[in-house]
């Protein structure tokens, strides 16, 4: 399946501008999920409208303070085969070489986040970023001694995040949980998808927004049913405790928020809902 639409959009947090760059979309067998029964959570799509088998998107963020450009994540590259890795003409379709990204704030080290991190060579795809991840996630995928005792399913995933880390060796800054690691940007620690799965929060003035990563793979059964899970999470039970703490956070506060795998421009806030919760997007304001 290819995109018909450019997959790019732009909105504001005070000074700071962020666009989302669509990077494509696969289709998911409810065989990915844990937490739930299929049959609840193919309900749960189609009480939604939504189609079956259930589809996943996939967005990577710039975002642009000052003259900096950052991006945070880097897509599936192309992981996925021809229909993905869409972010890199998101990119180059606002006139933005990789050689002017300053910065990549990772998410997370998985294939959907990280493969667009290098080239088919194997270099970095971002000559001159700097690379920041949390220091739990680098310490995770990096171990030798973790990788080894991983069941052989992980284990590719164990070699793409060194594949894509180690270029970036040299100019990789490990951070912890409320750092602030440039003014804007402070780290949002939310365990268990992986061990160092980071929400970046992004403030400007009186506007803030925290962009979760992989808090949900399925808007359409996740938000009502906080407790299904991917069987991707490293810690699903731990994912489980993030997700429900992050939707109660963010609807309390009535906080922002902007996800890899909402639904493109994934911007929107969270609402308590008769049952779980719902996610409401932003508004088109042209
Ligand atoms: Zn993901």
């Amino acid at each position: 399946m290819t995109t018909s639409n450019p997959g790019v959009y732009r909105t504001k947090i005070g000074d700071i501008a962020i666009t989302a760059l669509n990077d494509g979309m696969f289709e998911a067998g409810t065989g990915v999920l844990v937490g739930i029964t299929p049959d609840d959570a193919e309900r749960l799509e189609v009480a939604h409208f939504r189609a079956l088998p259930p589809r996943i998107t996939i967005s990577a963020f710039l975002v642009e303070i000052g003259a900096k450009k950052i991006l945070i994540d880097a897509g599936s590259a192309n992981a996925f085969g021809p229909a993905h890795g869409f972010m890199r003409k998101g990119l180059a379709s606002l006139g933005i070489a990789p050689g002017e990204i300053s910065t990549v704030l990772l998410t997370h080290a998985h294939i959907d986040h990280a493969s667009g991190l290098i080239d088919d060579a194997g270099a970095a795809y971002f000559p001159n970023a700097e690379l920041i991840l949390n220091a739990a996630e680098a310490e995770f995928w990096l171990n030798a001694d973790i990788a080894a005792a991983a069941p052989d399913a992980a284990k590719d995933s164990f070699a793409l995040a060194v594949r894509c880390l180690t270029p970036y060796r040299e100019r990789t800054r490990q951070v912890k949980h409320g750092e602030v690691v440039m003014p804007g940007v402070m780290v949002q620690h939310l365990p268990g998808h992986t061990p160092g799965h980071t929400g970046w929060i992004l403030a400007s003035g009186d506007d803030s927004l925290l962009v979760w990563g992989d808090v949900v793979h399925l808007p359409g059964i996740q938000f009502t049913n906080p407790d299904a899970g991917m069987v991707f999470d490293t810690d699903a039970d731990l994912a489980r405790v993030s997700r429900r703490k992050t939707f109660d956070m963010a609807a309390t506060d009535r906080l922002r928020v902007a996800g890899m795998h909402l639904d493109f421009p994934c911007f929107g806030h969270v609402a308590k809902a008769a049952q779980g919760y719902a996610f409401v997007p932003d508004v088109w304001l042209a």
